[in-house]
């Protein structure tokens, strides 16, 4: 093995090519080119192997990664992608989309002289080879349950535990008010970080592992909470978390100031080939036009890379804090600004100025005061620091809250925290309703796709559980 590994001394790091930043704005597929086989090789030999592997940890997968990468360095890539596969439910998407900065690649042992080893690039080329080679397979339980199973939300956290649960041989009914499959995969995140096909795939190979998907289906309106409790032996809500927060200011009344979401969900049913009347009007397409976004976290970057490739005349970001104390991951800054966006450090909105429509935007410069409950550095105001900036449509990217469920769903009877992300039992991640159990963003509020499919993992676990203890005792005799 040790011929094979603990390369990073002779091996500098290197990551998938990028496409020229020019040639990228020209269209919405992903940045980064495929690896060759030899360079995926002698990227994973770099691991040193640790006995304590911090990647590993700071994983919230806990995914295997020393020996995944061992395999691939030894080129015994379908067992490297079993691995894999064995603890995630969508590899190849968190290798794409994970913030590896701040999670497995942010943690490797090799990062602080050398540069870390290139996990979530190793990662998704394994699984993109076994799609390729064939070697993923729809589930095929052992053991056919009668028992059903509804999933509220088809996200990375309802399809985790969709396919989880139909391992178990649940039958599995998935309920989305959208009519794709993917959540936030599918409508958030844009093509430039995530192809749909790579969804649709995945998706497809639910379908074709015996779960039904109930589409165009908005529990509230085509059901309440309580006919599907009715329908089904258990339910998982995992409804994710849209609701956009709001921003006051002079002005935020006048056209043209949207939410980030209906931006980039406009986009990206563009990209899928929808008529979608509102991109089509010029009402949420940036062409020819100044574009300021509001936000310094991963969605903003999404707007703003958007903007870019729709030929926006300028795209500016706002940021209340700097660079270094920014929410959104560090890559995709640089990404953005190669791509021509313009970072407006330590800037907040004053007002929206226009008649009907805005037209520009007073913006007051800030700075870093004393730190707050959290240690971290407040922005204030720095007297007197305004100035007007050409705006001819503002993108508000502030961040999401919890739709208030019980109303959504006609179900009263069903607890929330005070900030409206549903209450669960943290030991059997039920909800205060007998047999409804809860998972991804709805539960911790706005997070990351690993941590859907983390929770949506343990809550398909905890449902298994709940089931097979009310299965009679004549079907547990016969397994
Ligand atoms: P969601 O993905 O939100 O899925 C919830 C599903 O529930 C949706 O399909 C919705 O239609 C459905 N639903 C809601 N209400 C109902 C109802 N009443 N009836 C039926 N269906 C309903 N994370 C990363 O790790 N990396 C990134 O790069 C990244 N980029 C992001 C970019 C953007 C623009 C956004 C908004 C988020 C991003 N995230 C990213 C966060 C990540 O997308 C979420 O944390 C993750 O999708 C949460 O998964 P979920 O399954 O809990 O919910
Ligand atoms: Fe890293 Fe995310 Fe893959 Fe875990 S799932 S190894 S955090 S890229
Ligand atoms: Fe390999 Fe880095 Fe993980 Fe150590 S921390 S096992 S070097 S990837």
């Amino acid at each position: 093995m040790a011929e094979k590994m603990l390369k990073f001394v002779d091996v500098d790091q290197k990551m998938p090519d990028k496409r020229a930043a020019d040639l990228r704005r020209q269209d919405f597929d992903e940045i980064y080119d495929e690896w060759i086989p030899e360079r995926a090789a002698e990227q994973a030999s770099r691991c040193s192997q640790c006995g304590v592997p911090f990647c590993l940890i700071h994983c919230p997968l806990g995914n295997n990664i020393p020996d995944w990468l061992r395999l691939t360095a030894e080129g015994r890539l379908e067992e490297a992608y079993e691995l894999s596969n064995s603890t995630n439910n969508m590899p190849e998407i968190c290798g794409r989309i994970c913030p590896q900065d701040r999670l497995c690649e942010g943690n490797c042992v090799i990062e602080k002289d050398f540069k870390s080893v290139t996990i979530g690039s190793v990662e998704k080329y394994i699984t993109d080879t076994a799609w390729a080679e064939g070697w993923v397979k729809p589930v095929v339980p052992i053991i056919e349950r009668e028992q059903s199973v509804g999933i509220i939300g088809a996200g990375p956290g309802g399809l985790a535990a969709a396919e989880e649960l139909r391992k178990a041989g649940f039958q599995v009914h998935i309920y989305d008010r959208h009519d794709r499959a993917g959540g936030l995969l599918m409508y958030g995140i844009p093509g430039f970080k995530l192809e749909k096909p790579i969804v649709q795939r995945r998706t497809e190979l639910l379908a074709d592992s015996g779960i039904t998907f109930h589409m165009n289906f908005s529990v509230g309106d085509d059901a309440t909470l309580s006919e599907l409790r009715e329908k089904h032996d258990a339910l998982l809500i995992a409804t994710g978390v849209y609701r956009a927060r709001a921003l006051k200011a002079p002005g935020i009344g006048l056209a043209n100031i949207h939410p980030a979401l209906d931006y980039l969900t406009a986009s990206n049913r563009k990209s899928l080939g929808d008529n979608v009347p509102t991109f089509d009007d010029g009402t949420l397409n940036a062409s020819g036009k100044n574009i300021v976004v509001i936000g310094g976290g991963d969605t903003a970057m999404d707007c703003v890379r958007t903007a870019v490739r729709q030929g926006a005349k300028s795209v500016k970001c706002l940021y209340r804090r700097d660079r270094e104390n920014m929410p959104g991951s560090m890559r995709e800054v640089k990404n953005a600004e190669e791509e021509g966006v313009d970072f407006v450090w330590l800037t907040a909105p004053e007002a929206f100025d226009g008649t009907d429509r805005v037209e520009s935007l007073r913006i007051t410069h800030m700075r870093l005061g004393a730190p707050d409950d959290t240690g971290r550095q407040s922005p204030e105001p720095i007297p007197d620091a305004s100035e007007k900036i050409p705006c001819d449509m503002a993108i508000l990217a502030l961040g999401f809250e919890p739709e208030e469920l019980p109303v959504m769903f006609k179900a009263p009877e069903l607890s929330v925290t005070r900030w409206g992300t549903v209450k669960v039992n943290h030991s059997t991640l039920m909800t205060n309703l007998d047999g409804v159990f809860a998972a991804g963003d709805i539960v911790r509020g706005a997070s990351l796709v690993v941590w859907a499919i983390r929770d949506g993992r343990d809550a398909a676990e905890a449902m298994t559980d709940y089931l097979l203890e009310r299965t009679a005792p004549s079907v547990q005799a016969a397994e």
